[in-house]
């Protein structure tokens, strides 16, 4: 249905995306893992976030600590 589709707009709904930072949570089972200050790219219309391949493999690496350490909530900020 879209013939030019940008990697600047939001596949969903076709609005713009801006880079900006957002919050993640993590449930791993035992416990949850709240990280913040996390980079993304925001779409201005729809909020849907993206996030790169660079900053998913830090977010699965903060979540595997928190996993050893066995903790209830777990809150950092990359
Ligand atoms: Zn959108």
């Amino acid at each position: 249905m879209i013939s030019k589709l940008s990697k600047s707009l939001c596949p969903m709904c076709g609005g713009k995306k801006e880079l900006s930072t957002t919050t993640f949570s993590i449930d791993y089972g035992d416990g949850i893992i709240i990280i913040r200050n996390v980079k993304a790219e925001i779409c201005v219309q729809c909020g849907e976030e993206w996030i790169d391949d660079k900053t998913a493999d830090e977010l699965e690496k903060i979540a595997g600590k928190a996993r050893s350490k066995k903790l209830q909530l777990e809150v950092v900020a990359m």
